[in-house]
């Protein structure tokens, strides 16, 4: 394994080497063309000014034969360098053939450096110190500017900065009594610094502009890899539910053909064994039920109904399903709920404190379960405690992963450890949260606090619209409804997470007529749509219509796509849909839609 990992990171650092050589021959070459392309363009009005400028400031003192070819020269050189460079603007996006780019523009930048050269040869002798000092003044502020401009690629700087350079100090030298010789030394030294600094910001430049490539490459690596875990996770889940459905049939089996002895017609020692073999199918029909509904959770294919009911008719549901397991193992069992009414997903529910109460029975040898139903902010809270074994402080935070059992409570009960993962992902997919509070030996309580409002009558639960935000930042979209319609099922699960991690209730719709009527018809209410654009069959746009149509008009929908037409983002904007472009990361998607929601009051049922 070690040889491998060992081949696996030459492999790819020589990959890495032959991007980074890709990089310095196309690449870099892009980015060094697209930046000067787009400082001469900000440039081009200095250009035209600086030239314009001067007529009047030197026509007195430059004789006219020199001010004219100087002038004549200029025009047609800035007119030149223009057309160049907004025959290349149009290309910026998208540079083909970046070396060509690069010539063109040092050319284009050439000709007018040698124009503000000539300027020194033909002019800066005649003028007097004042206009003189403003030539100087010019001449290096272009020489500044094309520092940050054109330095990324020596050829461009050059040719912008060499023809003012040598005229300029030529011009110095040989008439020696334009300038006293101190400002002439400080020129030439001003000269070696421009030059000295630009070497030192074009290999910064470099330097960034490669260190952004490795980074964007790290990133597509890692979600490449992302991407391929989830898909493994996916595999796996898939493999549990086809080897637990094949399993299940041989199980059923044995089940029925258990069920058909009669214990009192057998000896008293067969009796025993057979009651521990009923035992043991009983734990394993447990495990295979685990299985189960954790490959239902990694399919997507559990959906969020909420409906009004009582809290008797769930507490009673609950007491029937379990007192009968506490009473046989000598433990007292009891329920209590006041008489309210709840908004939520009651089946779903069940399944959360049935888990948590068969836990407490199972690591309860004496003493009693209770389970509590409790309204905190409006809000239904259950508790479900014991006064079994408890859970170690140091093993609180392992308890909710998946196949992780606790080692000293393992001859307790035979699990796979998956019963509070279950209870974890039904919490988030409902926007639930869980949290333990256990002393080792003294018992544990286990504290759900949905976000399912509660209240004596029907009309008190439709009044209670926001559902008190958490104090846990992180929840920001608790109690959110949040649709999300896409097609590719590595993103759905990806969404979901992200969202419910944030405690929103996460409805992923069809994009199939019939299949998207029918889901519509179990959901109440929306507070944000996600849509991919281009799904298999239609687009996000119908389908946020369509959803408007059939909820409210306000409901705000984010589409996210990797079309990047002009013509669809004005679509998008006529139909008041934010849109983020692909590639884009599900924590940006996630802060879009806490932002969109904030501002947006929630959607009433209709
Ligand atoms: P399983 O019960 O199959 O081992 P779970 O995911 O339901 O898996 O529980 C994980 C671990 O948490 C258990 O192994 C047990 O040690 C501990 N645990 C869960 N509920 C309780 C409880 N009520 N009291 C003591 N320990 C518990």
């Amino acid at each position: 394994r070690k040889l491998c990992l060992k081949r696996k990171s030459i492999n790819c650092c020589r990959e890495l080497e032959l991007t980074e050589n890709e990089i310095n021959n196309v690449n870099l070459l892009r980015e060094k063309s697209a930046h000067i392309t787009k400082a001469a363009r900000s440039a081009t009005v200095a250009n035209l000014l600086a030239p314009m400028l001067c007529i009047p400031m030197f026509k007195d003192e430059v004789q006219p034969i020199n001010l004219a070819i100087w002038l004549g020269y200029m025009l047609i050189a800035v007119f030149i360098r223009t057309w160049m460079i907004f025959q290349l603007a149009h290309e910026a996006e998208k540079i083909i053939d970046p070396q060509r780019n690069l010539k063109i523009m040092t050319y284009a930048v050439g000709i007018v450096g040698f124009g503000w050269g000539l300027g020194w040869v033909l002019m800066a002798p005649d003028l007097l110190m004042v206009n003189r000092m403003i030539y100087v003044y010019m001449t290096t502020a272009a020489m500044i500017s094309s520092m940050f401009a054109y330095s990324v690629n020596t050829a461009t700087f050059f040719a912008f900065t060499l023809p003012i350079m040598i005229p300029s100090l030529s011009t110095v030298l040989w008439s020696v009594h334009i300038f006293p010789w101190p400002f002439s030394v400080g020129l030439a030294s001003l000269y070696i610094v421009v030059l000295s600094i630009s070497k030192n910001f074009a290999k910064i430049f470099e330097d960034s502009v490669r260190l952004r490539f490795c980074n964007e490459r790290l990133y597509q690596e890692l979600a490449t890899e992302r991407d391929q875990s989830i898909a493994a996770n996916q595999a796996k889940s898939k493999f549990i539910a086809v080897a637990s459905h094949d399993l299940r049939q041989p199980m059923h089996a044995v089940n029925v053909y258990l069920e058909l002895f009669n214990l009192e017609n057998l000896p008293t020692v067969e009796k025993k064994s057979l009651s521990k073999i009923k035992g043991s199918i009983h734990a394993l029909n447990a495990m295979f039920d685990s299985l189960l509904n954790i490959s239902k959770l990694d399919a997507d294919v559990t959906q969020v109904n909420h409906r009004i009911f009582h809290l008797y008719e769930l507490a009673s549901t609950i007491h029937d399903l379990t007192e009968a397991k506490a009473t046989r193992k000598g433990l007292i069992f009891n329920i209590s709920h006041p008489d309210f009414l709840v908004r939520g997903d009651k089946l779903l529910l069940q399944q959360i404190i049935s888990n948590l109460v068969s836990n407490a029975i199972q690591y309860t040898e004496s003493g009693q379960v209770d389970v509590c139903f409790e309204s905190e902010q409006d809000c239904l809270v259950i508790e479900v405690s014991d006064t079994g074994c408890g859970i170690a402080e140091s093993e609180q935070q392992h308890i909710f992963n998946q196949f992780y059992r606790v080692d000293q409570t393992r001859a307790l009960h035979d699990g796979l450890g998956l019963g509070l993962s279950i209870v974890q992902r039904l919490c988030n997919l409902i926007g639930a949260d869980i949290r333990v509070n256990s002393t080792q030996g003294r018992g544990a309580k286990f504290i759900v606090t949905t976000p399912f409002p509660l209240s004596k009558s029907e009309e008190g639960i439709h009044a209670i619209h926001s559902i008190p935000k958490t104090k846990d930042s992180q929840r920001s979209l608790q109690g959110k409804y949040i649709a999300v319609i896409e097609d590719n099922s590595i993103l759905i699960e990806a969404y979901r997470q992200t969202l419910a991690n944030k405690g929103a209730y996460v409805q992923v719709l069809s994009e199939y007529e019939s299949e998207l009527d029918e889901q519509l018809l179990a959901i109440d209410r929306i507070d944000c749509i996600l849509s991919d654009y281009r799904l298999s069959q239609t687009t996000g746009d119908v389908l946020i219509q369509k959803l408007r149509d059939n909820y409210n008009k306000e409901i705000p929908a984010i589409i996210v796509t990797a079309d990047t037409s002009p013509s669809h983002i004005s679509l998008f904007a006529k139909l008041n849909v934010q849109v983020m472009h692909k590639p884009i990361s599900f924590q940006d998607v996630a802060a879009a839609i806490e932002k969109i929601v904030a501002t947006t009051d929630a959607t009433v049922p209709p």
